[in-house]
């Protein structure tokens, strides 16, 4: 095959056809199981003020100085997307959700954009669903917001996941737990990679995700954020698990899990499937009770995920997961000459009208290649017209599994098809 003159970015693909087939039966799961759970779609625009992502130097992170797609026109400065939980806050915000009353439950599934080095499991252009509850700061809603989570794969048939569970506790907590890691550190800071070495004072949380190799000595023994949880802080995350054991929701402290921005508070969680390799997050969320105050909303508690529909369909495919998508068409009219094949097109609007999926040959091919082409769409039915049944108003209707033909009048046909 000649080469393409075009084709995608690095890191962005193309859903084709046979795909966008597990896509659809996927999102409309996930339509259904939010509406069930009463949540309400949200949907924003796919490009931001660079100033929403990027709100101070002092929120400066990894995934905001490094990984965003921006460019201005004009005055303007946009950027593509990274996520969704700024941009729905935002929306919150700017659109005043809280006068609905009660707290707003949102959700949202589409594209995202991070300027990332791609490989199995991360590419630049994403997809994610994801759940944002807006004006709680009940523990009922952090485990709603986990039980949906964790509702959506195993619905699938996704059961071999890791809920991995922490609290990073209020910034009151959080401020004594950061100078206890830095004394801890300190002795060791030469050891540090250099990345760690930048966070230490900016983010010193941060170190704990770090990768490097040299790091990792002394995030293993380094002193863990629940041991300086406040009473509040406490409270909030034992309940949160109490609620979740009610639910029989199996989760795995770790004390590790943590989050770099300051908005965040209390829950943090992530959920870990074996089967994908070395980007092995399905999901993660948590408490972000300070960020709608941050982007200039009223103080208002929130909590969400976030989860990446790529490594949704690698994990279906690892364990041989069908998503139900077989491509078919109910009938396919079949045609002989130009009066046939008008009378046909007159047809098709009756039976789509009917909910019947229809389709005809667009090519002027023979009768014998429309058959083919027929079977090749996957048709069940077949109504097979030349200029005799024309004549006498009466098809050759076929089902096309069992090779059955009758004789029928186009009502009769009508009758056939509903049953
Ligand atoms: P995050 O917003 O970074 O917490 O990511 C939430 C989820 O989105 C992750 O658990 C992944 O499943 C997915 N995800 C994040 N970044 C990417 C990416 N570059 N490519 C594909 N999926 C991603």
């Amino acid at each position: 095959m000649a080469q393409a003159k075009y084709t995608t970015h690095l890191g962005m693909v193309d859903i084709l056809p046979d795909d966008v087939r597990k896509w659809q039966f996927l999102e409309k799961l996930i339509r259904e199981e939010a509406h069930k759970f009463n949540f309400e779609e949200i949907r924003t625009p796919i490009m931001e003020q660079t100033e929403l992502i990027v709100r101070g130097l002092g929120q400066l992170t990894d995934i905001v100085s490094k990984e965003i797609f921006s460019f201005s026109r004009g005055e303007d400065n946009y950027v593509l997307r990274p996520e969704l939980t700024a941009p729905v806050v935002r929306s919150y915000v700017e659109n005043h959700l809280d006068q609905r009353g009660g707290s707003q439950k949102l959700y949202y599934i589409g594209p995202m954009f991070r300027a990332e080095r791609p490989q199995k499991g991360r590419q630049r252009q994403f997809h994610q669903f994801g759940l944002e509850v807006l004006g709680s700061n009940d523990a009922v809603a952090d485990v709603e917001v986990i039980a949906f989570m964790i509702h959506i794969y195993n619905k699938i048939g996704i059961t071999n996941t890791t809920l991995k569970l922490n609290s990073i506790g209020d910034p009151e907590s959080r401020d004594k737990y950061k100078e206890a890691l830095k004394a801890y550190l300190k002795p060791n800071f030469e050891k540090l990679s250099d990345l760690s070495k930048k966070r230490y004072d900016k983010n010193p949380l941060r170190i704990l995700d770090s990768k490097e190799e040299e790091d990792q000595p002394f995030i293993k023994n380094s002193p863990v954020i629940t041991d300086y949880l406040n009473e509040d802080s406490l409270a909030h995350y034992a309940k949160v698990k109490e609620y979740l054991t009610d639910l029989n929701i199996d989760f795995e402290e770790d004390p590790y899990l943590v989050r770099g921005m300051d908005y965040y508070t209390q829950t943090a969680f992530e959920l870990i499937s074996p089967d994908l390799g070395a980007q092995d997050a399905l999901a993660g969320g948590g408490r972000y009770d300070l960020l709608v105050e941050e982007i200039g909303g009223q103080p208002t508690p929130a909590v969400g995920f976030a989860a990446g529909m790529e490594r949704l369909l690698i994990a279906c495919e690892e364990l041989g997961i069908e998503l139900g998508t077989e491509k078919k068409v109910d009938v396919y009219i079949v045609t002989l000459g130009d009066a046939a094949r008008k009378w046909g097109l007159s047809q098709l609007p009756k039976l789509r009208e009917r909910g019947i999926s229809t389709t005809m040959d667009y090519m002027g091919r023979s009768m014998k290649a429309q058959m083919k082409d027929a079977n090749r769409e996957n048709a069940q039915f077949a109504i097979i017209v030349g200029e005799n049944e024309l004549n006498e108003g009466k098809y050759t209707f076929r089902n096309m599994k069992v090779s059955e033909e009758s004789s029928l009048s186009f009502e009769e046909i009508l009758k056939r098809m509903e049953n």
